[in-house]
């Protein structure tokens, strides 16, 4: 949740949910997990639960209020498609990323096969339906980190 990151591929993190499992041996060494517990340790309340999967909804609409445009990391501590994230939730942060359509957003995921499939239809439904979404300008990059893939991006890892 910060418009300032030491990622050279984006401008900002936006973390409508943090907290992950780990699901693949690209996730050994998650910087997200080592964060989380540091800033559990450290007294954030945003991560009173440590890496366990918590939902931000207060979040949700974070991009509507950053004018100027930015490539927005969506869940650099979490993974917005694990298995513990409501597919409405799901949906409210993909509503968000079709109205705020200045922005570039950067979906990576990890998760399993399974589910992705049953969450890109939604995020296509979304995509397809919304007024915003139908604009030239709206850009939602996903990338899909396939588990085991060697040249996928990563997430929270390294
Ligand atoms: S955030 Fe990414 S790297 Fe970390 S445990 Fe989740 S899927 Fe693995």
């Amino acid at each position: 949740m910060s418009d300032q990151t030491g990622i050279e591929w984006t401008d900002a993190t936006w973390n409508p949910v943090t907290g992950c499992t780990k699901v693949s041996p690209g996730c050994k060494n998650c910087y997200a997990e080592r964060l989380a517990l540091r800033l559990r340790a450290m007294g954030n309340p945003r991560y009173r639960n440590g890496f366990a999967v918590t939902l931000h909804p207060d979040q949700i609409t974070l991009p509507l209020r950053w004018r100027q445009p930015r490539r927005i990391f969506v869940n650099s501590m979490s993974d917005l498609f694990h298995e513990a994230v409501p597919d409405d939730f799901i949906y409210k942060v993909f509503e968000v990323m079709a109205q705020a359509d200045w922005h570039v957003f950067q979906v990576l995921t990890k998760g399993p096969v399974i589910n992705k499939v049953s969450n890109f239809s939604l995020v296509v439904d979304i995509m397809t339906t919304h007024e915003a979404g139908r604009s030239a300008a709206a850009e939602v990059r996903l990338g899909l980190a396939d588990v085991g893939r060697a040249d996928a991006p990563p997430d929270g890892g390294e």
